[in-house]
């Protein structure tokens, strides 16, 4: 059989193992001086005024809503459909996730989605650009802006993905990206929180470090300088949400490949389009008219009518060694969310349940993809599987 596809796979070189081997020879591997290298090199690529190195887009997400100043008492409109991670940052600061739809096209919130769950407690909208369709951040900015309503932009899947001409992130107060190895620009585990005020960057960035007033790399210049020592104060409750100088090396060469990247994505995701144009039952992903898509996730909904449910169409990939995944989750449909009240989310719960997520690499052949899209059109014709055991495989998820 031929070998196995998966769905996504880092793209490294050796840049990357000899800038983390040069850090771990510097003998600085805790954040220092690459870490602020990383973040200066992020602000300026997005064109914002700070950006802050964390250990997760999940605690960049905490830290953003607390620069936000959201807490115990309020409500923070969420999309359902969007890792789960969206809707737990919430939940840390005290605050209680408020579920609204979704546009089916794009997956994302909509001024209108989120007017229909709004409360006088409203204090913050988490806006997910999922799978790095980008959200109309300016639509939704529109509605909030007025009623003192903080946007947060959840752009974990977007880093590289264009809203009317600009990076996703840039025209948002706070935006959180992930470097996990499932996201394009990848340091093993890592993230940023993008600010438009240099004050609040500040301040996230002694969040980040137990709320030390000065760092530990600004109090090691000191002493290398030969000043007085300084001497730090907490002044509020901090976190350890740090990024090391080895993920940060790592993603300095990352963000030097991000063009290359979604460009070959946009490149792979136009050719699924091409290739799947003919079978029915299938819609990719497309971009909206006022952006660019990353395409992170290149997502695929069934129609109704297509002959297989998802998760059979997902065991009969996996019998032909093809890796494809469940689309995006629904928070409110997990047992942690069970007792949280909330709407009907009809698009959520359609998205959530017919759709599924290409194979789509930047090693990817031509030849695999051929692969993939032969199976799905052979799915679709109801013909019998290519892959040993496909039938097998999909018994068993029915049964
Ligand atoms: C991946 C993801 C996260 C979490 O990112 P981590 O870096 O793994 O914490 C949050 N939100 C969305 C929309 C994501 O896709």
């Amino acid at each position: 059989m031929s070998e196995r596809i998966p769905v996504m796979r880092p793209w490294f070189g050796p840049e990357e193992a000899e800038a983390a081997a040069e850090a771990v020879r510097s003998g600085w591997v805790a954040q220092g001086p690459r870490v602020a290298a990383f973040e200066a090199a992020f602000a300026e690529r997005l064109g914002v005024a700070d950006a802050v190195a964390v250990s997760s887009c999940t605690t960049a997400l905490h830290l953003a809503l607390i620069g936000a100043g959201v807490g115990p008492g309020d409500d923070v409109v969420v999309p359902s459909l969007s890792f789960i991670a969206t809707a737990n940052a919430v939940r840390y600061v005290g605050a209680r996730p408020v579920f609204a739809d979704v546009a089916e096209e794009s997956g994302n919130l909509t001024p209108d989605t989120v007017e229909a769950v709004r409360t006088p407690a409203t204090r913050a909208v988490i806006l997910v650009d999922q799978g790095g369709v980008p959200a109309d951040l300016a639509a939704m900015r529109a509605l909030c802006d007025p009623l003192g309503i903080v946007v947060v932009e959840d752009a974990a899947c977007a880093a590289g993905s264009v809203l009317r001409g600009r990076p996703v992130g840039a025209g948002a107060a706070f935006a959180t990206f992930s470097f996990h190895p499932r996201k394009l620009l990848t340091t093993g585990e890592g993230g940023m929180v993008t600010v438009d005020r240099p004050e609040v960057g500040a301040r996230l960035r002694r969040l980040r470090e137990h709320g030390m007033s000065v760092s530990a790399a600004d109090r090691d210049a000191a002493d290398r300088g030969g000043a007085a020592p300084v001497l730090e104060t907490y002044d509020e409750l901090g976190f350890n949400y740090r990024m090391t100088d080895v993920q940060a090396a790592i993603g300095l060469v990352q963000l030097g490949r991000l063009d290359a990247m979604v460009a070959r994505r946009r490149e792979l995701a136009a050719r699924y389009r091409k290739l799947l144009a003919g079978v029915p039952g299938l819609r990719l992903v497309d971009d909206p008219e006022f952006g660019e898509s990353n395409y992170q996730a290149c997502w695929v909904l069934l129609d109704t009518g297509f002959p297989l449910g998802r998760d059979e169409l997902l065991a009969r990939l996996a019998g032909a060694g093809i890796s494809a995944r469940r689309g995006i989750m629904a928070a409110h449909l997990e047992p942690v969310y069970a007792d949280t009240p909330h709407v009907p989310l009809p698009a959520t719960e359609r998205i959530t349940r017919d759709s599924l997520i290409l194979p789509l690499f930047h090693e990817m052949t031509e030849a695999q993809q051929d692969r993939v899209a032969a199976e799905l059109a052979a799915a679709a014709e109801g013909a019998a599987g290519a892959g040993v055991g496909a039938g097998v495989e999909a018994a068993e998820v029915r049964a």
